[in-house]
C-alpha cells in the first residue's frame, strides 16, 4: 500500500463511473421471479411456428439442429406446433433431451439454435425457438402426458449415476431407455443439480424440473437422494451394486479469493447467495453491492441484486470488458438494468468491523499473455482506493462439488477427471465414465445433457462388449 490515505467512497480521478440510482424495487420477490422470456400464447406460438422455413432434411440437418448440443429435431417440433399438435412437438423434444422444458428457459439460444437460424441471413429476426420449445413442453405439464416407450429389451445390467444434475439425468434417461437398471445418487434432497440451486430465478425458479424428474422416475429410474458418495465404503457399496458408473458430480463450490476480510459478515460467495434467493430466504444486502468477477454467474448475482432492491450494483473485474468471460449479451443486459462496471480493478482486502464496510481495491493494467493466452492483469503500484459497500459477492469461478474424482483414482493433478476416450466419456478406470461440468470445467445445461448422452452410449457399448 502507498502512504497516500485511502478515501471512502469513489475517489475522484480513479476513472470510475458515477453510480446512478437503480430504481426502487417495491416487491423484490416479484422482481426476482418475473420471467425474462414470458411464455407465448397459443396464437403467438402458431404464428411464430409459421415463420420457420423448415430447412434441412434427412441427410443434412438444419443449421439450428446442428447448433443444438442435445440434437433436438427443431424443424420437426416447430412444424408440429404449426399443425396445432404441441404434444407431438413435446415428444420430439423430450426424446432428444429429457430436460427439454428446462433448456427452453435457460439455454443461451442466441448463441446456439437461434444464432444459426437461416432467417437472420434473410435480414429477419431469428425464429424464437426457445419460446416455441417452452410452449410445447408446457403444454404437456402432466408427467404422464408424454408416452414412455418401453425399451426393446431388458439388459440385466445395472448402472449407477452419481450426481442428479443435467449430465446425470440425461445419462440415466438414455440408459433406462436402453433397458438398463439405473440408480441415481445425489447428496442434495432434490434432483436437478445447479438448475435447482443456481440458475437465476427470472429464467427458471424450479418448474418444470419436478415434472421432468418425475418422467424419469416413471421410466423406472431409481433415485437415492440426500446421499453423498464420497467415502471409500460408500464407493465400494456402489461398485458392488452395478456394472458401470457415471460420475456427473459437477462444479458446485465457489472458488475462494483468499484475501483479508473474506469472512466478514456481508461478504457472500455466489452460490449460497443464489441458493438463499431461490429458497426465498432473501439476503439483506443494503444499498450498495459489489460483485467480484465478470463471468455469467457474476452477471446473474448482479442482476439479482438489482431486483433485491440495491441502489448501486458495481461489478469489479481485474481485466477489461473484452476479456470478460460473460456472454456480451449478458453484460449488455446487466448494463441496461443499471449495473455499473469497474474494469481493470481488483479487490485487495475487505474492510470493516463485524460487518463489511468497504473494499480496498487496486487498479490493474494488462500485460503479456499468460499460459491460457489471455493477457495477464498486473497491479498498478500506488493506485489503491477504497470503495464503500454494504455487500460483496464473490463470483470468480467454481470448483468440483466433491473430492470423489481423486478418491476414485481417475483424477489429474488438479482433481479433474482424465479420459481415455473423449468420444465415450470413459475414464482410465474402465467401469467409470464421466461428463458435464466436472469434465468441461463449467458449461451450460444443454452441454451437460449432451455429455451425459455421449457417456450413456459409451457405457452401452462398453457393457455390450463385456462378458
Ligand atoms: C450461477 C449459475 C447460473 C447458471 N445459469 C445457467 C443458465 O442460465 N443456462 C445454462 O444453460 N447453464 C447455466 N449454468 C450452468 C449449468 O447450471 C451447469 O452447466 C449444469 O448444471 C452442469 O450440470 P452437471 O450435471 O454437470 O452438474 P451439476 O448441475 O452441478 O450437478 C451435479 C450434481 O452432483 C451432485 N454431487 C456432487 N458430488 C456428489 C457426491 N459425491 N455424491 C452424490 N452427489 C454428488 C450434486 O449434489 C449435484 O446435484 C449456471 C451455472 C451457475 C453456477
Amino acid at each position: 500500500m502507498k502512504t497516500e490515505p485511502l478515501t471512502r467512497g469513489l475517489r475522484a480521478g480513479a476513472g470510475l463511473p458515477d453510480l446512478h440510482q437503480v430504481a426502487h424495487i417495491p416487491d423484490p420477490w416479484a422482481a426476482l421471479t418475473t420471467e425474462l422470456k414470458p411464455p407465448l400464447t397459443p396464437d403467438e406460438a402458431r404464428a411464430e411456428a409459421y415463420r420457420c422455413l423448415l430447412c434441412g432434411g434427412p441427410t443434412t440437418p438444419a443449421p439450428c439442429v446442428q447448433s443444438c448440443p442435445s440434437g433436438i429435431d427443431i424443424p420437426n417440433f416447430v412444424e408440429a406446433i404449426a399443425r396445432g399438435d404441441p404434444t407431438q412437438a413435446a415428444s420430439t423434444i423430450m426424446e432428444a433431451n429429457p430436460l427439454g422444458g428446462t433448456c427452453a428457459r435457460v439455454c443461451p439460444t442466441e448463441v446456439l439454435c437461434e444464432g444459426s437460424c437461416v432467417l437472420i441471413g434473410e435480414g429477419q429476426r431469428a425464429l424464437d425457438i426457445g419460446r416455441l420449445q417452452r410452449f410445447a413442453t408446457d403444454a404437456v405439464s402432466d408427467p404422464a402426458g408424454i408416452a414412455i416407450i418401453a425399451p426393446m429389451q431388458q439388459q440385466n445390467r445395472n448402472v449407477a449415476v452419481i450426481g442428479a444434475g443435467p449430465a446425470g439425468l440425461a445419462c440415466a434417461a438414455v440408459l433406462a431407455s436402453l433397458g438398463y437398471g439405473v440408480t441415481v445418487y445425489d447428496g442434495h434432497t432434490e434432483a436437478g443439480g445447479l438448475v435447482r440451486y443456481a440458475i437465476a430465478p427470472y429464467r427458471q425458479l424450479i418448474e418444470p424440473l419436478p415434472v421432468e424428474v418425475e418422467r424419469l422416475r416413471r421410466m423406472g429410474i431409481r433415485f437415492v437422494m440426500g446421499t453423498r458418495i464420497d467415502i471409500r465404503e460408500a464407493i465400494q457399496a456402489v461398485e458392488a451394486s452395478c456394472d458401470a458408473i457415471f460420475l456427473g458430480v459437477g462444479m458446485g463450490k465457489d472458488s475462494a479469493l483468499g484475501i483479508e476480510g473474506s469472512d466478514l459478515s456481508g461478504v457472500w460467495s455466489s452460490l449460497p447467495f443464489i441458493e438463499a434467493i431461490k429458497s426465498r430466504q432473501l439476503p439483506e444486502i443494503g444499498d450498495t453491492v459489489a460483485v467480484i468477477g465478470a463471468g455469467n454467474t457474476a452477471m446473474d448475482v448482479a442482476r439479482e441484486s438489482v431486483r433485491l432492491g440495491a441502489k448501486h450494483v458495481v461489478v469489479i473485474y481485474r481485466r477489461s470488458r473484452e476479456q470478460a468471460p460473460a456472454f456480451p449479451s449478458e453484460i449488455a443486459e446487466a448494463i441496461e438494468e443499471g449495473v455499473e462496471f469497474v474494469w481493470l480493478t481488483a479487490p485487495v482486502r475487505f474492510l470493516g468491523g463485524d460487518r463489511l464496510r468497504s473494499i480496498e481495491c487496486q487498479k490493474m493494467r494488462l500485460g503479456e499473455p499468460d499460459r491460457s493466452g489471455r493477457k495477464r492483469s498486473e497491479p498498478i503500484k500506488g493506485s489503491e482506493f477504497e470503495l464503500s459497500v454494504d455487500t460483496a459477492i464473490l463470483a470468480i469461478g467454481q470448483l468440483p462439488w466433491s473430492d470423489l474424482i481423486p478418491l476414485i483414482g481417475v483424477a489429474d493433478a488438479n482433481g479433474y477427471p482424465i479420459l481415455v476416450d473423449p468420444d465415450t466419456g470413459q475414464t482410465q478406470k474402465a467401469r467409470y465414465f464421466t461428463g458435464g461440468d466436472v469434465l468441461n470445467g463449467g458449461g451450460s445445461v444443454v452441454e451437460a445433457v449432451r455429455m451425459g448422452k455421449i457417456a450413456a452410449d459409451g457405457i452401452h457399448r462398453f457393457l455390450s462388449t463385456k462378458e
